[in-house]
This record gives C-alpha cells, sequence and structure tokens, in this order.
C-alpha cells in the first residue's frame, strides 16, 4: 500500500532543502540517502543526476521513470557598494511575486543567508507606481548587511545562489502550500514508488532518475536518458489546475481530482519544442486508471514544456509520457498541492509499471488508427 504518511514526510523535508538549478547537491544527497535507506544503491553523472536501477523482466521494454529534483531562483548579479545584491533570474520566476518574499542564499551548510526581496516603503509609492510589477533586473535585496564588504564577507559572491526561503505551510488537512513543491512533490512520489518497486513483484526494468537543471534549461535529464537508453521515458512534475477563478478557461484540471496525463504540451518563444505522448503510454495509463477504479485527469497544454520533449529524441526515439499532480500558483513561493493527488500518483504508477511486460508493444501501428 502506498503511504500517504511517507509521502507527507519525504515532501516536507525535501522542501526544506535548498537546491537551485546547478547546486542540487544538498537535494541529491538526501534523495540518496532516502534511497539508499531502502536498499537501492545510486550513482551520480557529471550532470548531477541521481540513478538507481531497479532489475526486472528482461523481455519488457525499459522504463526510465524520473522528476526533477532542482529548484528555481537566482543568482548573485552585482553586490552594490551598501551591501544591497541585485539578481539574475534562473528559471521562470514569477516577477509580480516576489516583491517581499524572504530569500535564502544557499551559500552551505549552516552557513546560509537570510535576505528580503525589498518592496518600496508604502507611504512613499507614487500612484503611478502601485499598480506596477518591477522587473526582477531593477529588484534588490536586503541581506542587513551595510557594506559589499560585509556581504561578502558572509559568503555572498556574484553567481552565489538564491531560493525562495524554504518553508511548508498547512493549509486544510492534506493541502500543502510552500517552496519547491515543483518538483520535489514529484521527488517524493519517486522514493515513495521506488520503495515499493524494490519489494519486488513483476515489473520491467525501471531506472529511477532524480533530474537536475530542469528548471534552467529542461535538458538535465537528457544524460541520464543518453547513458541509459531506455525503451519508454515516463516524467512526473505539476500539472496546471483550472480550478481557480483566474484559471477557469485553461483546463479541466482540479486540486485534489487525482494524478493525471498530458496529451499534448508546447512551448513556443524560442524553444519550439513539446511532447505528444506515444499512444501506447496513453493507453497504458488509461487502463492502469481502469484497473486501479482510479480518477485520471487529461491535460492540454501550450505554455508548457518538460524534459520530455528532448528525450524522445534520444536514439531512435523514447516513447515517452509526463504524468502528474495538480498545482495551483506554480513558481511562485506558495505552490499548493493535495498530499491525496500524490498517493494518488504513486497508485497510478505501481498500477502501471507491472503491466509494462514482455509483450508491451511499442509499435505506433498497434494504437494508431
Ligand atoms: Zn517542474
Amino acid at each position: 500500500m502506498v503511504s500517504k504518511s511517507n509521502i507527507e514526510r519525504d515532501l516536507r523535508a525535501l522542501m526544506a532543502v535548498p537546491g537551485l538549478c546547478g547546486h542540487e547537491g544538498r537535494v541529491r544527497s538526501h534523495l540518496a540517502a532516502a534511497l539508499q535507506s531502502e536498499g537501492l544503491q545510486t550513482t551520480t553523472d557529471r550532470l548531477g543526476n541521481l540513478i538507481t536501477t531497479i532489475e526486472g523482466d528482461p523481455s519488457a521494454p525499459t522504463v526510465m521513470l524520473f522528476t526533477h529534483m532542482d529548484q528555481l531562483g537566482f543568482v548573485v548579479r552585482k553586490i552594490e557598494s551598501d551591501g544591497f545584491v541585485r539578481v539574475e533570474r534562473v528559471g521562470g520566476v514569477p516577477e509580480r511575486a516576489l516583491a517581499s518574499q524572504p530569500v535564502l542564499f544557499q551559500i552551505g551548510e549552516g552557513r546560509d543567508r537570510h535576505g528580503v526581496i525589498a518592496n518600496k516603503s508604502h507611504h512613499a509609492t507614487r500612484p503611478d507606481e502601485k499598480y506596477q510589477v518591477v522587473p526582477y533586473q531593477e529588484i534588490y535585496i536586503d541581506t542587513g548587511l551595510d557594506s559589499a564588504t560585509a556581504v561578502r564577507a558572509a559568503g555572498i559572491e556574484i553567481g552565489t545562489p538564491v531560493v525562495y526561503k524554504p518553508h511548508v505551510l498547512d493549509l486544510a488537512p492534506d493541502r500543502i502550500a510552500g517552496t519547491a513543491v515543483d518538483d520535489r512533490a514529484g521527488c517524493a512520489v519517486l522514493v515513495e514508488t521506488a520503495r515499493h518497486l524494490s519489494a519486488g513483484g513483476s515489473r520491467p526494468t525501471v531506472h529511477v532518475v532524480f533530474s537536475v537543471q530542469e528548471e534552467f534549461n529542461l535538458r538535465g535529464a537528457l544524460t541520464a536518458a543518453q547513458a541509459l537508453q531506455p525503451d519508454i521515458a515516463i516524467q512526473l512534475d505539476l500539472l496546471l489546475t483550472g480550478d481557480t477563478p483566474d484559471m477557469r478557461d485553461r483546463t479541466e484540471v482540479v486540486l485534489g481530482g487525482g494524478p493525471g496525463i498530458s496529451l499534448y504540451s508546447f512551448h513556443g518563444r524560442g524553444t519550439l519544442n513539446g511532447t505528444i505522448p506515444h499512444p501506447a503510454l496513453v493507453k497504458l495509463f488509461s487502463d492502469a486508471a481502469g484497473r486501479g477504479d482510479q480518477p485520471l485527469q487529461r491535460s492540454a497544454q501550450t505554455g508548457v514544456l518538460t524534459e520530455t520533449s528532448y528525450i524522445q529524441l534520444v536514439g531512435s526515439g523514447v516513447a515517452t509520457i509526463d504524468v502528474g499532480f495538480p498545482c495551483r500558483y506554480t513558481h511562485s513561493s506558495l505552490e499548493v498541492c493535495d498530499l491525496n493527488d500524490l498517493v494518488g500518483l504513486a497508485q497510478l504508477l505501481l498500477t502501471a509499471l507491472p503491466m509494462i511486460d514482455g509483450g508491451f508493444s511499442l509499435d505506433r501501428d498497434d494504437y494508431e488508427q
């Protein structure tokens, strides 16, 4: 049985660990320790992806089951002489949700420093400024230190990673808000799934991968895919929800409605990529949901891109699909998820994966009419 308390414990712990893109070391250590305590040996590739392989039926297609461990944020760009810190963005930070946010300078365990993203004193804010969003280039961070010398002495330098101050906020029972739900929730689900897969039973060979640098360029997982050469890649991440007043026309996905699959993703602006999932995997997850009498939400979105866009092009092609959990207020410091959706996602995976056996076809002609 999938354990909600395991997932909740892992999620809360993982949300508390800072791990900006390219600086995931502490998250990786935490995940490696969690896997090793389940008897799973891990390796790390040169980019930082954490990999563990659970051997299974050699006649079945191999699976890479993955989720990203990094989070978005900033790096220090400039330190003003009076100690204020300017930053460059890393990933898609929502500029209108930055003012007055507490942040953490990820310097080293026990040496991290806090800062505040400044918001101009309200009493002095002109009417024309009140409804303006300050571009990230103009924001500055107050560390409480009054000089560049003091800031540097504290360990803050050009290139120092900065993330939202890690925190977890309990909302209604089973609803959690906080930092890096994207994609520590995926990590918590993947740890629980690996726990159950490693316990035995029929299964294909599953390479469990916690990938890096997703929020940066969406290609961190590529090195793992190139090395592992899987037949199938299944990615876990958030699904946008349409159950808030500002998102109603966007999607039918709702928080608490269970896990889902993406039928289409596409991102134009410069990337020109997306994922149309392999029909065998759409059928697999539909069948698995039916077999387990589980809900399965469906998502189709532009403006969304995942690593599967790149992984599907590895070798002579990898059959891919994105599966996920509903998440509100994405990329803000208060992303909201529902623990029951995470439990459902782990259950869905544990129903679907054993259905990938020696007879599982990836021949498109078997599916496409
Ligand atoms: Zn993500």
